[in-house]
């Protein structure tokens, strides 16, 4: 399999690019890891990667989506963008997740994509406006991966989303960064309404047969304003998507990514790690994407590598979440979650003022976290990677 992905990356993408993905990706963010190691071992906390939601603009309305839209939207502004990566930088972090809403309707993305060739960007994006011009400027950047969310069959797309072909505009769109050589990703969140379409070896086939590079496999999160609770996945199902993952590595020509488990198949929070942590619209320093509390604010911060470190709030969520739970607090106890959030006086930065109304309604589901239920890889490459690398960048819980 190893093999066969490598021929399609030398045949299917731009050698620059390529180039780029090994160095700033691959080889800065292995240095990232032990850095961040380092400055663990030393008592220092300061995350190896950082999340940025640049805007809550978006054209669509997905199901469980936690982004307060505004009208007009929130845009983060660039110099607080290229004064939180100067500050990662310092810190050894070459790597940044942009998120949104939609980060393609943030007017400055191209200039701060720019700004930083030293750096490799994610853009997680629904891919409806990635056109043939905007693929060819990713291009001539070189430092981005286009993520693009599908998650379901062309009908199941449309209800989960909330607007009207949205499939086939997301498959325009990834199909634009195929043309382009871009190294591309699909990122899936598993619910019961696509587990049947989406955690099988045909849809992975039919992503190779697109020019798609990498396929990302999430858990569902019935949380936001509209958290569909019903789609959430119980035991049986988690412990499916895990087999299938792991079996799925053996055999298709693509990487397979997940942020859940580790070379043993137990699981983890890369927000209780500390690894990675997130930034929304308003410069809020949020514990992950779907955690809207936070303490500190990185916008109104003269500090910005002073206030990530050493964030009393960051600390006692990295302290507190691991007692409980190696997998995610939110789904497995919105209640003990609710507590610490009070107890460290956290604001709601959900732009809704309903946060623990939220908490409060969310039911505990299951998470990632099953014990005795471990499956552990058993592809070579990927127990390497995830045991001395990295566990798939730890994006997104
Ligand atoms: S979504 Fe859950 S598992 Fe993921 S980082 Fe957040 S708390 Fe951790």
């Amino acid at each position: 399999m190893i093999g066969r992905f490598a021929w399609r990356l030398l045949r299917e993408t731009d050698p620059r690019l390529l180039w780029k993905l090994v160095h700033t990706l691959g080889w800065k963010g292995m240095r990232a890891i032990r850095s961040f190691e380092r400055r663990r071992d030393r008592g220092e906390t300061f995350p190896a990667f950082l999340f940025l939601s640049i805007t809550n603009a978006c054209n669509l309305r997905c199901q469980g989506c936690w982004v307060t839209q505004s009208s007009p939207p929130k845009h983060l502004e660039l110099e607080t963008l290229n004064r939180i990566i100067e500050a990662g930088k310092q810190h050894g972090c070459s790597f940044y997740g942009i998120l949104g809403g939609e980060p393609f309707l943030h007017p400055r993305l191209f200039d701060l994509l720019r700004a930083h060739p030293d750096c490799y960007f994610q853009v997680f994006t629904n891919g409806t406006l990635i056109t043939p011009e905007t693929a060819a400027a990713l291009r001539r950047l070189g430092n981005v991966t286009p993520l693009i969310s599908i998650e379901g069959s062309e009908s199941v797309s449309d209800v989960r989303r909330g607007g009207a072909r949205v499939f086939a505009r997301s498959l325009e769109g990834l199909q634009a960064c195929a043309r382009e050589r871009l190294f591309t990703g699909v990122a899936c969140s598993i619910c019961k309404s696509n587990l049947e379409d989406l955690a099988g070896e045909p849809f992975a086939r039919r992503l190779v047969e697109l020019g798609v590079h990498y396929l990302w496999y999430y858990i569902y999160r019935p949380v936001g304003p509209r958290p569909a609770p019903e789609l959430a996945l119980d035991r049986d199902e988690v412990r499916r998507l895990r087999r299938h993952i792991v079996a799925l590595r053996r055999r298709a020509p693509l990487l397979v990514v997940d942020s859940y488990w580790d070379h043993d198949g137990k699981a983890l929070c890369p927000a209780a790690l500390g690894i990675s942590h997130h930034v929304n619209p308003f410069g809020d320093l949020e514990p992950c994407p779907i955690i809207q509390f936070a303490a500190d604010n990185l916008a109104r911060a003269d500090d910005i590598a002073g206030t990530i470190a050493h964030s009393p709030f960051l600390d006692r969520f990295r302290d507190a979440v691991p007692r409980r739970t190696r997998g995610c607090i939110v789904l497995e106890d919105p209640a003990a979650l609710a507590n610490l959030l009070r107890e460290t006086g956290a604001r709601d930065t959900t732009g809704r003022g309903t946060g623990f109304a939220e908490l409060a309604a969310l039911c505990p589901c299951q998470s990632h976290h099953m014990p005795g239920d471990e499956v552990p890889e058993d592809h070579w490459a990927y127990r390497f990677a995830k045991k001395h690398w990295f566990f798939g960048f730890g994006a997104y819980g």
